[in-house]
């Protein structure tokens, strides 16, 4: 469980913005991702009119799918790009406004209000600007953070949960020795230490 070479690697938030741009977005998934299908049950835990989290959201289309099962769904993202390109593939009308608490950062809502995607870094968030969370899908977000702060990423999520929330994480596994990343290794004992 050793992560060897990407304990010290940084993509910066420029890097993921060109990402963007050049269209180099192999992560996402058109079809939307099975294991939130097979693992939905889990999630609700037959709860409805959810609060849904989607940090690092890109254009994830499993937004579309939970607010469509009546679920409120926030999301952040740093690409500006993704965002209105979640929007516009879905045909989802949607405004746009500034948030007062964060230098820059904007919010994009559909029109239904029932999906607010925020425009910032993710450490620019807290309890006190989004609320907090009956259910947090963590695909391509954890793996996606720079290693070196897994631990504040991991702080953040924990103060945006609700005592009663569930948390799906999707994690990747390979030799992190043969990769770069990202997707990084997370070794599932540092799963473990960092959230308890
Ligand atoms: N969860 C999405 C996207 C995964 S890729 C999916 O499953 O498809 C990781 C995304 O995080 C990229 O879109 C990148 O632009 C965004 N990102 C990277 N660092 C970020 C940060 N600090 N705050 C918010 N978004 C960030």
């Amino acid at each position: 469980s050793d992560i060897g070479s990407q304990k010290e690697r940084v993509v910066t938030e420029e890097e993921w913005l060109q990402k963007w741009e050049m269209g180099n977005i192999g992560f996402h998934k058109e079809q939307g991702h099975p294991l939130l299908q097979k693992y939905l049950d889990v999630l609700l835990n037959g709860r409805s009119g959810l609060r849904i989290f989607f940090p690092l959201c890109g254009k994830a289309v499993e937004m579309k799918w939970l607010a469509d099962m009546g679920h409120n769904v926030v999301g952040v993202e740093v690409s500006e790009q993704a965002l209105k390109e979640f929007f516009s593939e879905h045909s989802l009308p949607y405004c746009e406004e500034p948030v007062p608490e964060i230098s820059g950062g904007k919010m994009f809502q559909s029109t239904s209000g029932n999906i607010s995607l925020y425009c910032c870094s993710i450490y620019d968030l807290s309890s006190s600007i989004v609320g907090k969370f009956d259910g947090v899908w963590d695909r391509g977000a954890l793996v996606a953070v720079n290693p070196c702060d897994r631990q504040r990423y991991a702080s953040l999520m924990i103060n945006l949960m609700e005592k009663n929330s569930s948390y799906l994480l999707v994690t990747v596994s390979y030799d992190p020795n043969k990769h770069k990343g990202p997707p990084f290794y997370v070794p599932e004992s540092e799963i473990k230490s960092l959230f308890g």
